[in-house]
């Protein structure tokens, strides 16, 4: 038999159960599978599987992909030990993951797309569109590359670097499902965050699918005109059909939603910006939530300036009775807000 036509297999992207089938097909005993899987878990694959015999070793070679992504660039903070990495995946295109070291473990912010096609107007990621969705096995394999590399244990994980996991739904499920499976990396979906820019008709398939992530919605504004204008999905997705997902995304799953509001000047961070929020969230919003502030990260190309009132803002809200924090900056030596570094690298490669 040639194999010449036949594409690899992804295999970072199968299950156990998937890969089982593939090693019987190959002719091989169903226990080669588990060693095998608990291989690239570890991130390794070939020659570094050392119980498996070398026939079978390159056997797989041929039938096999492996896209583990390859640390490109890496750049750590002296002060609280975050870690930017700028990952090369297989056909050279490039994305962004964060290491934060937390004092409930330590997390990963991993990307979900190459690019995005959202368009808000504030964020880096966006701005040259989406070049592709990222397999599950890209996205599984920021993880196992960046555990390999700090030879620490992730814990958490928040899907919040470039890319919008709703947009390339099929394969953030596909992710979710292994990454919390006990034979890979068993990281409990309780502490798995994915953040959306606000895709109602996927934030109403996600709830259905027994996945308890929490859910982050991107919130960013205090009504439609303001949203619209900083975030193109809102003339899609009007701010109460979003609100009346993240009340049914509650209804099904019992998780709290977490709203992230970026505070950038004169656009959306008034006080009585803060007041129309608060009564926004009232009024549609079932339940408690949480509001989670960030700082703008200043993107060059986009001239928006960063808030000098996020601590009037977040009072605001706290005395109106909504929980607010202003989200940590973690790293800020080795500052370059998410999607700069892949944008940098870019620029310097044309
Ligand atoms: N597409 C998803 C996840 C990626 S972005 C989403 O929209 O939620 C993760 C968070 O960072 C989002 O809330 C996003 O709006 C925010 N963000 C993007 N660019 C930013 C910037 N320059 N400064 C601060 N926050 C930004």
């Amino acid at each position: 038999m040639t194999m010449t036509n036949t594409p690899k297999i992804d295999i970072l992207s199968l299950s156990l159960e998937e890969l089982e089938d593939e090693i019987i097909r190959l002719g091989e005993p169903k226990f080669r599978a588990k060693q095998i899987y608990s291989w690239i878990t570890k991130g390794c694959f070939g020659s570094e599987m050392r119980n498996i015999p070398v026939a079978l070793q390159n056997k797989l070679n041929e039938v096999f992909e492996f896209r583990l992504p390859k640390v490109n660039k890496k750049l750590s903070s002296q002060l609280d030990g975050t870690i930017k990495y700028l990952f090369e995946l297989i056909d050279g295109e490039c994305i962004e993951s964060v290491f934060m070291k937390y004092e409930h473990g330590n997390t990963l912010c991993i990307s979900s797309q190459v690019g995005c096609r959202m368009g808000c107007k504030f964020c880096a990621s966006t701005l040259a569109g989406r070049v592709r969705n990222l397999e599950p096995s890209e996205m599984l394999g920021q993880i196992i590359a960046a555990t390999k590399d700090t030879g620490e244990r992730i814990s958490n994980v928040v899907m919040m670097g470039i890319g919008e996991p709703l947009d390339n739904y099929d394969n953030t499920i596909k992710f979710l499902r292994l990454v919390s499976s006990e034979n890979g990396l068993n990281i409990g979906l309780r502490h798995i965050s994915l953040s959306t820019c606000g895709l109602v008709d996927k934030i109403d398939r996600l709830s259905k699918e027994h996945l308890p992530v929490t859910l982050s919605v991107s919130l960013h504004a205090y009504d439609n005109q303001v949203r619209s204008g900083i975030m193109p999905v809102n003339n899609k997705f009007p701010i109460e059909l979003l609100l009346g997902a993240c009340n049914r995304y509650f209804e099904e799953t019992g998780r709290r939603i977490s709203f992230e509001y970026t505070l950038i000047a004169g656009k959306n961070d008034t006080v009585e910006g803060a007041i129309a929020l608060a009564k926004l969230l009232k009024k549609y919003i079932k339940g408690s939530c949480h509001v989670n502030l960030i700082p703008l990260n200043e993107v060059k190309e986009t001239r928006l300036e960063t808030s000098k009132n996020v601590n009037n803002f977040k009072n605001k809200l706290i005395s109106l009775g909504i929980n607010a924090t202003v989200r940590r900056k973690l790293g800020s030596d080795i500052n370059a807000s998410c999607g700069q570094l892949r944008r940098q690298s870019k620029e310097e490669t044309q």
